[in-house]
């Protein structure tokens, strides 16, 4: 049962995995090598993100279409408001809808020119991603999750501006929200402490980031806002030719960080699983959650 998954036995233990969209062919087998290792885990939900600048929503589409096909993993779509109208972001979602879509991650995006560029809402679109959920909502009773930024947003002047911008999805109609990932648990629960006191409710779903390469993650984390603390670099240290060394390292950094969430008394997790599956699977296991099921065969619960 769910129940198993507790290291402690006491709550379940929920997870979602987060996959990108793949970009060539052999990406793609990368992908369904992937997902059919993970599928075992049973997560709550998988979702799959959404082009930078809105301009990839085929292959999302493509991705999710297979998943709900082939699997019975719920299934959540990225999807932003970015560059778009109302009418156009309406028209994505519609056809996310006919290929069985039910739960969207709901997101305002980043503006076509890269992460960092400034950015200002279409004229004809949705401002941000509180009025993106309440569109949403006026299509269909979605099961829809927002971001959430513990360390802030780069573009937000302070943690207040963003806790705001969290309350307005929240009373939009968010179900939840998903982290930008963090390393130190203390800044997320100083976080989550503000996010209560401002009368937000919803759960705050810690995003677990699996490090399969520390200096490609500096380079990401400083676009995201995300800080890296030292401890890692020294947890890293001398390993940059073992690679079997560095998995342990980064499986054993994951699961410590979401063994020490779970004593701070938060029960669900979402895994940015770089469409990689074996770093996922030694973070679960070292986690003591067990394997149950097939969701392909349609055994998952
Ligand atoms: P919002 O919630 O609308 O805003 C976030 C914060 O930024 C607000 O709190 C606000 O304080 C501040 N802010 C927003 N706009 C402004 C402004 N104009 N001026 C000043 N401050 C402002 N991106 C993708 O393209 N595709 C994805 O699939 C995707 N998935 C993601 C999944 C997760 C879990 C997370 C955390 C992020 C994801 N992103 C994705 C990245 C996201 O689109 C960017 O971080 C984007 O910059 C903000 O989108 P948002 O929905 O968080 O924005």
């Amino acid at each position: 049962t769910r129940d198993d998954r507790h290291p402690q036995g006491k709550k379940r233990l929920g997870i979602s995995f987060e996959f990108f969209p793949p970009k060539s062919e052999e990406m793609e087998g990368q992908l369904w090598t992937t997902i059919e290792a993970l599928a075992g885990w049973n997560p709550d939900f998988v979702s799959v993100t959404y082009g930078a600048g809105g301009s990839t929503k085929a292959p999302t589409l493509t991705t999710v279409r297979r998943l709900i096909a082939d699997t019975t993993l719920p299934t959540a779509a990225h999807i932003t408001c970015v560059d778009a109208t109302r009418e156009e972001v309406r028209h994505v979602a519609e056809e996310f809808i006919a290929a069985g879509v039910r739960r969207f991650v709901a997101l305002r995006g980043d503006p076509q020119s890269g992460v960092g560029a400034a950015y200002a809402p279409h004229p004809g679109g949705f401002a941000n991603a509180a009025e993106l959920v309440a569109g949403l909502r006026d299509i269909g009773d979605f099961d829809i999750s927002v971001s959430a930024y513990p360390e802030k947003h780069p573009e937000s002047p302070d943690v207040a501006a963003d806790i705001d911008m969290l309350k307005r999805k929240a009373d939009a109609g968010a179900a939840r929200a998903l982290t930008q990932f963090f390393f130190d648990n203390d800044v997320f629960e100083r976080y989550l402490e503000r996010v209560r006191a401002a009368g937000v409710t919803i759960p705050v779903v810690p995003g677990i980031m699996l490090i399969q390469n520390l200096t490609q993650l500096k380079r990401f984390a400083s676009l995201c806002g995300a800080s890296i603390p030292t401890f890692l670099d020294e947890r890293f240290a001398g390993l940059d030719d073992q690679p079997q060394a560095r998995a342990e390292v980064a499986a054993d950094v994951a699961a410590e960080q979401i063994e020490d969430l779970v004593r701070r008394g938060i029960t669900d997790f979402h895994l940015y699983t770089m469409n990689r599956a074996p770093l996922v699977s030694a973070v679960l296991q070292r986690l003591g959650l067990e394997r149950s099921g097939d969701a392909r065969s349609g055994a998952a619960a």
